[in-house]
C-alpha cells in the first residue's frame, strides 16, 4: 500500500514480483500539529455508529483537509491541503506521511524496549540478544576506534585478485558476506512449480539507483551522476587510497559499472515475470557463462549441490562472463573495493557514515542523517525483526485486534467475489478462474504464529561484527531453502512494519501489525472510515495485485502459468493500456512525467482497491440499514473517500519524488489520490462533481 522504501528492499528477498506497497522510510521528528478544525479523535471513542459522531470523531483528521479547495477539481489537495500546508518534512526524512506518524510511534516504543534490555537484559535470552546488538550499534566510540577494520579481511581478499580464478574467488567471498558485485544470488519460489524452493540468480552490482543513471542524461540523471563520481572518489580517499589511484579507482568504478548498466535490463522489462524467469539450472548456467567457475562458487557459499537454478537473463550472465575478461584486474580491484565501501558503509567509522548519507542527500533531499538509535532501531529490525516484534506485538496488538483485522480483510474478499462475478468484459470460463484464483488467497494478518530463530552470536561491542554476522546468517538461511518445499508460514515482513504486500507465488496478502494502527486503522473508527483507508488502500489494493498485470499471470496456486482465454486477455490489455496512458500525463515535479508502465501494477491496484472498499462500504450499509447517516454533513460514501485520500496525505522533497518517477513502481500520493478517483464513478456521485471537471472528466478507465 505505502510508498516504498526506494534504497533498500532487504526484507523482501525471494520472489522479485512481490508487491511490496509500503515504505521503511525512518521516523522524524513530531511534526506540529496545526489545528485549523476540530481536534484529532480520541481512542476511547467508543462503538462508532452514526448520527452524534462529531467528524472529527470518525477517524477522519479534520486538521488535514483544506475546505477552501474544491474536491472536484484536486481531491488530494481537498483532503490532505491542511496536512500539505501545515506539516513540515522533518530534516531527518525525505517525506513525512502516515506511514510515517506510524513509524514514528513504534520507532519510540521499540527504542524504550531496546534501551531497556540494553540497560538490564535479565534471563530472557530474547531480551539479551536484541539489548546486545542495540548496544553495540549505539556504541558509537568503539564503532568510531574500528574505522575502516571490519572490511579489511575483504579488502585483503580483493587486493589478492590478479587473474580470473582471484576475481571469482573475490567476487565468492563478497557474495558470502552478502555483498553482491555483478550478480546477487538467493532462493525464490519456482515460478512454474510452487511448491518447491530453487536458486534465483539476479543481475546486481551498481552502486547507482538503476541503470538509467549510466546511460541517460535527462531530468537531473547527469547531475546525480556527477555527484556520484565525487563520492566514489571521497570514499576511496577514506579507505587511504592517494588521490591519484582514487582518480584512476574511479574512472575503474564508473566504466565498469556502466558497461554492467549496458547488459541490465530496465525497471519495465522486470515487471514481466516471463522476463525475469529462466529455469536454466546448474548446466544451462554453466552453458552461458562459460568461463566462470561455477562449482567453487556455490562450494565456496556452503552449498555446493545447487542444482535447481532460476537467472533473471541467461544474456546477461553471458555479458558478465565476457566483461570479466574484458577489465584488467586492477581494475576489478577497484571495482570489488567500491562495492564494499558501497555496502557496508554504514557500518563502519562516522566519516564513511557521513559520506553515504551525503550521497543518499543527494537522491532524496533529506536534509539531515538520522539520530543514531533510529538507525539502531532500524537495525534491530533488520537483523532480529521477529524477536524484536515479540514484545511490539505484546503490546501493540494485543486482544481482539488481530480477529478484528481478519474480519475486514474478509469483507473485502467477500467484495472481490461479488466484483468478479459481475465484471462485463469477462467470458465464464475466465471468470471461473479467476473466482477459484480469489478462493485460494490466504491472508496472514498482525503477526506470523511462529517466530523465526536468530541462530547467529551477538556480541555487545562490536557493531560491524554483529551485522556482518545478521547478513551472513540470513544469506544462508535462504540459501538454505533451495531445493526444499516452500515454508508456507514464513513472513516476508517484520510485525513492526508499517507496509503490507502481495505474493503471487504465495498468492497471498500480508498485513502486518505495523499496518494496523491508528491514523490507517482503529478498532474505535467509524466503519466506513476503516474501509476507506485500511479497506481501500491497503486490503483491497492487495487483493488486487492478485489479479493486476503482474499478479494475473500466476494462478492460484502460485503458479505462472495463462489462465485466460485470448479474448478476454485482450480486454485485460486494453483497459491495462488504458491505465497506462492515464498515469502517463501526470507529473512527479514539473516536467518529469510518470512512466504508466513502470506504475502499472500499483495503479491498477490503487483503482480496484478504491472499488473493492466501496463494494464493502455498500455491503455494510445494507447490513446496517438503522437511517441515513450523515457526519457533519458528510454522507458515509464521502467520508470512505475522504478517508481513503487521508492515507496519502504526504509532502515529499522533490529530489525524492524525481528519483521515485525513475525507479518506483508507485505513483506520487497525490496521483494515488486523484487517479482513481477520476476512474471511480461513485467518487464523481458522492461529491456531485461536474462532468468535465478533472475527477469526472467523462473518461473512465477501468480493470478491476
Ligand atoms: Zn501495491
Amino acid at each position: 500500500m505505502r510508498t516504498i522504501a526506494l534504497l533498500s528492499l532487504a526484507s523482501l528477498t525471494t520472489a522479485a514480483l512481490v508487491s511490496a506497497c509500503g515504505a521503511s522510510e525512518p521516523a522524524p521528528v513530531a511534526p506540529p500539529v496545526a489545528s485549523v478544525a476540530p481536534v484529532a479523535p480520541s481512542a476511547s471513542v467508543a462503538a462508532p455508529t452514526a448520527p452524534s459522531l462529531a467528524l472529527a470523531q470518525t477517524g477522519i483528521e479534520t486538521s488535514w483537509m483544506d475546505p477552501s479547495a474544491d474536491p472536484c477539481q484536486d481531491y488530494f489537495a481537498y483532503a490532505c491541503g491542511g496536512f500539505v500546508k501545515n506539516t513540515p518534512i522533518p530534516p531527518d526524512r525525505a517525506t513525512w506521511d502516515i506511514s510515517a506518524t506510524i513509524q514514528k510511534t513504534n520507532e519510540e516504543f521499540l527504542r524504550a524496549t531496546l534501551e531497556t534490555a540494553a540497560a538490564s537484559p535479565g534471563t530472557d535470552p530474547v531480551m539479551k540478544k536484541i539489548g546486545d546488538y542495540y548496544a553495540a550499534c549505539t556504541d558509537e566510540a568503539s564503532i568510531d576506534k574500528a574505522g575502516a577494520k571490519p572490511i579489511a579481511p575483504l579488502m585483503a581478499t580483493i587486493a589478492k585478485v590478479h587473474d580470473g580464478k582471484t576475481l571469482a574467488d573475490a567476487i565468492t567471498a563478497l557474495h558470502a558476506q552478502a555483498i553482491f558485485p555483478l550478480f546477487d544470488v538467493s532462493s525464490q519460489q519456482d515460478y512454474k512449480d510452487a511448491t518447491q524452493m530453487i536458486a534465483g540468480l539476479d543481475q546486481d552490482g551498481l552502486g547507482l539507483p538503476d541503470r538509467d543513471y549510466y546511460l541517460k542524461d535527462d531530468g537531473n540523471l547527469k547531475d546525480v551522476r556527477e555527484f556520484y563520481v565525487g563520492h566514489v572518489g571521497r570514499m576511496f580517499a577514506l579507505a587511504g587510497l592517494k588521490p591519484a589511484e582514487a582518480k584512476t579507482a574511479v574512472d575503474d568504478v564508473m566504466r565498469i559499472e556502466t558497461k554492467i548498466a549496458k547488459l541490465q535490463q530496465d525497471k519495465v522489462t522486470r515487471r514481466d515475470p516471463y522476463r525475469v524467469y529462466h529455469r536454466i539450472d546448474r548446466a544451462g548456467l554453466v552453458g552461458v557463462a562459460k568461463t566462470f567457475p561455477w562449482e567453487a562458487y556455490f562450494k565456496g557459499l556452503g552449498f555446493g549441490d545447487v542444482q535447481a537454478i532460476s537467472v533473471n537473463e541467461p544474456a546477461y550472465f553471458s555479458g558478465i562472463d565476457a566483461l570479466m575478461h574484458d577489465e584488467k584486474p586492477a581494475a576489478w580491484r577497484h571495482y570489488l573495493a567500491w562495492q564494499v565501501l558501497h555496502t557496508e558503509a554504514s557500518k563502519l567509522a562516522k566519516p564513511f557514515v557521513d559520506e553515504a548519507f551525503a550521497y543518499r542527500q543527494k537522491l532524496t533531499g533529506q536534509k539531515e542523517l538520522e539520530p543514531r538509535w533510529k538507525r539502531c532501531v532500524r537495525g534491530v529490525d533488520r537483523a532480529l525483526g521477529e524477536l524484536l516484534a515479540q514484545p511490539y506485538v505484546a503490546a501493540k496488538f494485543a486482544g481482539d485486534s488481530k480477529q478484528r483485522a481478519q474480519a475486514l480483510v474478509d469483507a473485502i474478499h467477500t467484495a472481490m467475489g461479488a466484483e468478479l462475478s459481475s465484471l462485463p468484459w469477462m467470458d465464464d470460463a475466465t471468470r471461473a478462474a479467476a473466482l477459484a484464483k480469489l478462493e485460494k488467497i490466504d491472508s496472514k494478518v498482525g503477526y506470523p504464529d511462529r517466530w523465526r530463530h536468530y541462530d547467529f552470536d551477538v556480541s555487545r561491542t562490536d557493531y560491524a561484527g554483529d551485522a556482518m554476522a545478521a547478513d551472513r546468517f540470513e544469506l544462508h538461511r535462504q540459501l538454505a531453502k533451495i531445493g526444499k518445499p516452500v515454508d508456507r508460514a514464513e513472513w516476508g515482513m517484520t510485525p513492526p512494519t508499517v507496509n503490507a504486500y502481495y505474493d503471487p507465488s504465495m498468492n497471498e496478502i500480508v498485513v502486518p501489525a505495523g499496518e494496523l494502527q491508528p491514523p490507517i486503522f482503529s478498532k474505535d473508527f467509524y466503519a466506513p472510515v476503516n474501509l476507506g483507508d485500511e479497506g481501500a488502500s491497503t486490503v483491497g489494493h492487495e487483493l488486487t495485485h492478485a489479479f493486476d498485470d503482474e499478479g494475473s499471470q500466476f494462478d492460484g496456486a502460485g503458479n505462472l502459468r495463462d489462465w485466460w482465454t485470448a479474448s478476454t486477455k485482450a480486454q485485460f490489455q486494453a483497459a491495462t493500456k488504458c491505465v497506462q496512458d492515464q498515469y502517463a500525463q501526470y507529473e512527479a515535479v514539473p516536467g518529469v512525467k510518470l512512466n504508466g508502465a513502470l506504475t502499472s501494477g500499483e495503479n491498477i491496484a490503487d483503482i480496484g482497491g478504491v472499488k473493492l472498499g466501496y463494494a464493502a462500504l455498500e455491503a455494510w450499509k445494507k447490513a446496517h440499514p438503522e437511517e441515513e447517516r450523515t457526519v457533519a454533513g458528510f454522507t458515509d460514501e464521502q467520508l470512505f473517500f475522504l478517508a481513503y485520500a487521508q492515507g496519502w496525505c504526504s509532502s515529499e522533497r522533490p529530489e525524492y519524488l524525481q528519483m521515485g518517477a525513475r525507479t518506483n513502481p508507485h505513483s506520487p500520493p497525490r496521483w494515488r489520490v486523484n487517479g482513481p478517483m477520476a476512474d471511480v464513478p461513485a467518487f464523481a456521485a458522492a461529491y456531485q462533481c461536474k462532468v468535465g471537471t478533472p475527477m469526472n472528466s467523462g473518461k473512465v478507465c477501468s480493470v478491476w
